[in-house]
């Protein structure tokens, strides 16, 4: 019997009893992962009674491979995850001096892994320092291997700044630049291709939710060719790919154009009351003020790497949840992906007991979505919110709530799995 996940046309083929390959983590990583794992075996086992179960597969990387076999990251680990599609990951000690720069943004190179996936939603119970974290509910599509983030930069004052500096005063007429002895440079590559698989990744996943809108967030009124870029090539691939199915703020504003606002208008209400995706655009800086005043007026985000990074991190925070929230990186074409836990080793609790799985139990609920499992997600996320609403979570958010019971990490995992 094939236990491996594949892809065909596209589509991921999930067999029964696929093998997933998991990264402990270092730190809290061998507490969280513990928890965490025995709570998606008793959740499927709940959903399935035995027809479905995950074959763990361990694999090593950070602090744990190299004690055991003096390698950051083993070929064999990297080669697990080419073989097996999918795979989940506590959290990785980054090596300090020589060694990789980051273990996370080597698997995502070599995998190619394009997107950044993530989920920011309310926990009814937690603490948050809005008035309504409930209205929050918002899918964020961050760009993963481009932009300022390609590490294309070089110090000020080091020859290669000065030769760079010299390519674009003299070939490239540049004489804009006000400090140019002093100045290190960086280069923002923004591709139509990397544009494209992100946005097209994120139109196909709010059509398939059933979500009403894919909001492209840019920086294009300053940056006009890589920002801007971004929202007409995204604008262009919507229409082009997407037909019927979506209409966008593009084509609201070439009717307004033609025939004026009450036409455009009437179009937009004609395809919101037909239930077709809306593409609309919107500032990025515009958007960290909306998301505060209005978040519900956003569902799923697209956006380029460096917006992404503090966009994901502000709407984590506005739902109390940056200590809880998950994240994936994947590649839909090759259908590889890592579903991770998104904070640190937390070295200061290591071993205590403290530590809260909910970041790896609700990247593992992403994971379950992806491959289709959608009971096993709907289990676990109902099990945390009840006792979530009941006061009863790890100190590290039982200290913020009203009432709250502080569990330790093994007092949690229990009383999830007693709640499944
Ligand atoms: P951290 O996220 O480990 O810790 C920050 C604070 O949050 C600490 O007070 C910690 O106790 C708390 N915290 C984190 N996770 C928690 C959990 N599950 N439950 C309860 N409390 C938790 O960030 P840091 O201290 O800056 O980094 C420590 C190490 O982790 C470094 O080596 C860093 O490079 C690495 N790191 C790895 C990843 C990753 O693998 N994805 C991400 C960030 C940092």
């Amino acid at each position: 019997m094939n236990q491996q996940v594949t892809i065909e046309n596209g589509r991921l083929i999930v067999p029964n009893r696929p093998i997933i390959p998991f990264i402990e983590g270092d730190g809290v990583g061998k507490e969280i992962w513990k928890a965490a794992r025995t709570i998606f075996d008793k959740a499927i086992e709940k959903a399935y009674q035995g027809q479905r179960s995950i074959e763990w597969q361990e694999v090593f990387a950070g602090e744990k491979s190299y004690k055991l076999n003096g390698s950051w990251l083993p070929e064999e680990t990297m080669n697990a995850f080419k073989q097996y599609l999918v795979g989940i990951k506590g959290p990785l000690t980054t090596a300090v001096g020589g060694g990789l720069r980051s273990l996370n943004v080597a698997l995502r190179q070599e995998l190619d892994l394009y997107v950044c996936l993530r989920p920011v939603r309310w926990f009814k119970g937690v603490e948050s320092p809005i008035k309504h974290p409930e209205k929050v509910s918002i899918t964020i599509f961050r760009e993963n291997t481009e932009d300022i983030y390609a590490g294309i930069e070089w110090l000020q004052g080091t020859p290669e700044a000065e030769k760079f500096y010299q390519f674009l005063s003299q070939q490239m007429g540049v004489n804009k630049v006000r400090f140019p002895k002093t100045s290190s440079y960086g280069v923002k590559p923004v591709s139509i291709e990397g544009s494209e698989r992100l946005i097209r990744a994120a139109i196909k996943y709010a059509l398939h939710h059933k979500l009403p809108s894919v909001t492209l967030v840019h920086k294009g009124n300053i940056m006009k060719f890589t920002e801007g870029g971004f929202k007409l090539w995204g604008y262009a691939l919507a229409e082009k790919e997407f037909g019927d199915a979506v209409f966008t703020m593009n084509q609201y504003m070439e009717i307004q154009k033609n025939e004026g606002k009450a036409a455009a208008q009437q179009a937009l209400q004609n395809a919101k009351s037909a239930s077709k995706l809306i593409i609309n655009d919107v500032i990025c800086d515009a958007f960290l003020q909306n998301t505060l005043l209005k978040p519900e007026d956003y569902s799923v985000v697209a956006t380029l790497n460096l917006n992404g990074d503090y966009v994901s991190d502000q709407l984590a925070a506005m739902v109390g949840g940056i200590g809880i929230a998950p994240g994936a990186n994947i590649n839909y074409i090759t259908g590889h992906a890592i579903f991770e836990a998104t904070h640190g080793t937390a070295p200061d609790i290591a071993g205590k007991n403290q530590a809260n799985p909910s970041s790896l139990l609700l990247s593992g609920v992403m994971m379950f979505d992806y491959l289709g499992w959608y009971e096993v997600g709907e289990l676990i996320t109902q099990a945390m919110q009840k006792l979530f609403q009941e006061g009863k979570a790890t100190i590290d958010l039982a200290r913020f709530m009203q009432n709250g019971t502080p569990l330790s990490t093994t007092e949690f995992t229990q009383a999830v799995i007693d709640n499944l």
